[in-house]
C-alpha cells in the first residue's frame, strides 16, 4: 500500500465518522514556543487550551512534522525519521477513550479490501498508562485484546503533558509485533524495535496546576470537557504495510536513498556505515525540501539553522559515501520533489524556487568545507599525535570562528575519528568573542555607531547560541 494511500484511507475512516478534514498547517508553527511543528496536535493546541472555541467537534488531519530531537537516531534505528507525517483524530470535548480505541482497532484490523490496514489481531499490542482501568477495561472488554497483551507503563512513557499548567492525561500507544528476527519476546517493555510504536491515543482528561518537569506535576482536576489527541506514524504504517525492514525503505523515501547511491556509486546493504548514511541522506532530502517548502531559508539560527543543519548533514554524509566534490543536491532534489510531489503538488509548482536555495546551500558548504577540513585534518593528526583523546576547544573556536564550521559538525567529524570535543573550552571562547563584542558596541554608542559591524559579530557568535530545537516537552500524539 502506497503512502498516499494509506493517508487517503486513515481520513476516509475518520470522515465517514463524523470528523472534519483538516489539511496540514505549515512546519512552520504559530505557536511562538515552539520552532517547528513537531505533533499533529500542535495546530489544535488552541482548542485544548480552551483559548479558541473549535469550529467542530472532531477533526482528523495528516500533518507534517519535523522532531530534530530524533536527528541522532536518523539511519541508526528501524523508526526514527526527522521529518514524518502524522496522522491524527482528535475531539474537542466530543467522544473520549471509550469511542477512540475501539476506532484505532477498526481501522487497523479492518481488512484491507475493506478500506482498513488489515493488521492480523495477534500482532497488535497495547500500552496504557499505569492506574488507567478505564484504557484496559475497554482494551480488554470491548475489543477483546487479550490482558497479556496490554502493559502498563507509567509517567515518562504513558502520561502526556504540555510542559506547562494546562490539559495532560494518560496515553495508549499501539505496537504491531514484527517478528522474532526483530528482537526479543515480552511485549514494548522488553524490545520497542522489535515491536514497532505506530499510534499513540492522548486522553486529556485532567488539569494540570503546576507542572516541574515530565514527571513531576500537580494535578488540580478533572477537565469539565475531556479530548481527543492521537497520533500515528504515516511512514511507519508504510514499512508495515509494504513489507520492508525500516521506514527509509518505503516508497516514498528509498527512491532518494536508490539515487543517491547511484550518484555516488555505493551499494545499500554493503556495510552498515554506508548503510547509515544513504539513509540520513534521504531522510535530510526530505526535510531539507519539506522545509524549503514551507518557507525556511537556510540560516544560523532559528528554523534556518534545522533547516541549514539538515542539508549540511546530508551534503557531508555524500561525501562519507565518496562524492568527492561533485554536487548532487540538484538531483537529490529532484529526486525528493518527485517522490512527495503526489501527497504534497506545491512541492512540484515551487520546485525552481527549491533548487535555488538548496543549490546555494550546497555551493557555500562545499567551499566551507574545503578549506575547514584541510584545518580539520591537521588538528586531529597533531592531537593523535600528542597521544590525545580530545580535540582542544581552541581548535574548535578556530574552525568556528574562521571556517564557519559549526559546532556540531566539528563534533561529528571528531566523533568519525574517535576523537571528544573540549566543548567546555569552546563555549568559553564564543562567550568571550560575545563580551568583546558587546564592549565593542558599547563603545561605539557613544560614537557615531557602525551597527553593521556590530550585526556581523552577532551573527557570527549567533552560531552557538543555539541550545534546542523543540521548546516545549509536547512530543506526543
Ligand atoms: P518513539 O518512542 O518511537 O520515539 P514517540 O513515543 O516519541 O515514538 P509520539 O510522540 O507518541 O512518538 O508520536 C506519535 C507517533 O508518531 C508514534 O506512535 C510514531 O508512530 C510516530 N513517530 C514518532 N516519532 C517518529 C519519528 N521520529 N519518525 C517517524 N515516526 C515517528
Ligand atoms: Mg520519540
Ligand atoms: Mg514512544
Ligand atoms: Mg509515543
Amino acid at each position: 500500500m502506497e503512502s498516499a494511500e494509506i493517508a487517503r484511507r486513515f481520513l476516509r475512516f475518520f470522515e465517514e465518522r463524523g470528523h472534519t478534514i483538516v489539511p496540514s498547517a505549515s512546519l512552520v508553527a504559530e505557536d511562538p514556543t515552539l520552532l517547528l511543528v513537531n505533533a499533529g496536535m500542535v495546530p489544535f493546541k488552541p482548542y485544548f487550551l480552551a483559548q479558541q472555541k473549535p469550529p467542530y467537534p472532531r477533526a482528523a488531519s495528516v500533518q507534517k512534522v519535523v522532531r530534530t530531537l530524533d536527528i541522532d537516531e536518523v539511519g541508526k534505528t528501524t523508526r526514527h525519521a526527522s521529518f514524518f507525517q502524522m496522522l491524527g483524530n482528535f475531539s474537542f470535548g466530543d467522544y473520549f477513550k471509550e469511542q477512540a480505541i475501539p476506532f484505532a482497532w477498526e481501522l487497523l484490523t479492518r481488512p484491507e479490501s475493506e478500506g482498513g490496514f488489515g493488521f492480523a489481531e495477534d500482532r497488535l499490542w497495547a500500552t496504557v498508562y499505569l492506574d488507567d482501568d478505564e484504557a484496559v477495561d475497554i482494551w480488554h472488554g470491548k475489543v477483546g485484546l487479550p490482558l497479556e497483551r496490554i502493559q502498563r507503563r507509567g509517567l515518562a512513557d504513558n502520561y502526556w503533558h504540555m510542559g506547562v499548567p494546562g490539559p495532560g492525561g494518560p496515553c495508549s500507544e499501539i505496537y504491531y509485533d514484527r517478528g522474532p528476527e526483530y528482537g526479543r519476546e515480552g511485549g514494548p517493555i522488553a524490545d520497542e524495535n522489535r515491536y514497532l510504536e505506530v499510534w499513540n491515543l492522548v486522553f486529556m482528561q485532567e488539569q494540570l496546576a503546576t507542572v516541574r518537569n515530565k514527571v513531576d506535576f500537580d494535578i488540580s482536576g478533572e477537565l469539565p470537557a475531556k479530548n481527543i489527541d492521537t497520533g500515528m506514524g504515516l511512514e511507519r504504517m508504510a514499512a508495515i504495510l509494504q513489507g520492508v525492514d525500516n521506514i527509509y525503505e518505503i516508497d516514498t523515501t528509498y527512491k532518494i536513498l536508490d539515487r543517491a547511491a547511484q550518484l555516488t556509486r555505493s551499494r545499500y546493504g554493503r556495510d552498515n556505515r554506508g548503510d547509515v548514511s544513504l539513509r540520513v541522506v534521504a531522510d535530510h532530502m526530505r526535510a531539507g525540501v519539506m522545509l524549503v517548502g514551507d518557507g525556511v531559508l537556510p540560516s544560523n539560527e532559528g528554523r534556518g539553522y534545522v533547516l541549514r543543519r539538515m542539508l549540511r548533514r546530508a551534503i557531508r554524509n555524500l561525501r562519507l559515501l565518496g562524492a568527492g566534490e561533485e554536487r548532487y543536491m540538484h538531483e537529490l532534489t529532484a529526486v525528493t520533489i518527485d517522490a512527495l510531489g503526489e501527497q504534497y503538488p506545491d512541492l512540484k509548482a515551487d520546485a525552481a524556487n527549491i533548487h535555488t536555495v538548496i543549490d546555494a546551500e550546497e555551493a557555500s558548504f562545499l567551499g566551507t568545507l574545503r578549506t575547514g577540513t584541510a584545518i580539520f585534518d591537521a588538528a586531529v593528526e597533531e592531537t593523535k599525535r600528542k597521544g590525545r583523546a580530545v580535540l582542544g576547544g581552541d581548535q574548535a573556536f578556530q574552525l568556528h570562528d574562521t571556517y564557519g564550521f559549526p559546532i556540531d559538525l566539528t563534533l561529528e567529524m571528531a566523533a568519525e575519528q574517535g576523537l571528544q570535543v573540549e566543548e567546555e573550552g569552546f563555549r568559553r571562547l564564543m562567550q568571550e568573542q560575545r563580551d568583546r563584542a558587546k564592549a565593542d558596541a558599547a563603545a561605539k554608542k557613544t560614537g557615531n555607531a557602525d551597527i553593521s559591524v556590530f550585526t556581523s559579530i552577532l551573527e557570527k557568535s549567533g552560531r552557538v547560541d543555539f541550545l534546542g530545537y523543540d521548546h516545549i516537552v509536547a512530543e506526543a500524539g
